[in-house]
């Protein structure tokens, strides 16, 4: 049975340059379509890309990126901050992946930036007043 999926990848720095997308194309024949690729500042790679395939292939692939310490997510729909809740304590900047979340200086305020934005979901559960909210 074919599938696809749309899937968040989280490289620890001990495998980020490794070309684990080329292996899962040569060794797990699936076809992928890169969306988002960044670095954070811990130096964690994130890769956001469409997988498509086998079932069977996939559950392979999602295997073997658990061995490599791989995190893989499913892509979530949609993130947004509710700005009438933000206290802007600042806590979900520590937990954001891609530096979408930030003060702005000097007034300390934390601003979103969608385009930055993996829909990881870290900053949900963090978020003291549920400001950053989850749409499917
Ligand atoms: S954790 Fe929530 S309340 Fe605090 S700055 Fe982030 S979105 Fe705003
Ligand atoms: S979902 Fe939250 S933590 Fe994840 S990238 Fe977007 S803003 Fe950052």
């Amino acid at each position: 049975m074919k599938v696809a999926h749309k899937v968040v990848l989280h490289f620890p720095p001990a495998v980020v340059e490794q070309p684990v997308i080329y292996i899962l194309s040569r060794d797990y024949n699936l076809a992928f379509n890169i969306l988002k690729a960044t670095i954070s500042q811990q130096e964690e790679g994130i890769i956001v890309l469409e997988l498509s395939g086998e079932d069977k292939d996939f559950k392979r692939a999602s295997k073997y990126l658990k061995k490599q310490g791989i995190r893989l997510q499913p892509l979530l729909q949609d993130i947004r901050k509710n700005e009438d809740k933000c206290v802007h304590c600042g806590l979900c900047i520590a937990v954001c992946p891609t530096d979408a979340l930030l003060a702005e200086r000097p007034s300390m305020k934390v601003n979103f930036n969608a385009d930055h934005c993996v829909v990881c979901g870290e900053c949900v559960p963090t978020c003291p007043v549920r400001a950053m909210e989850l749409h499917f």
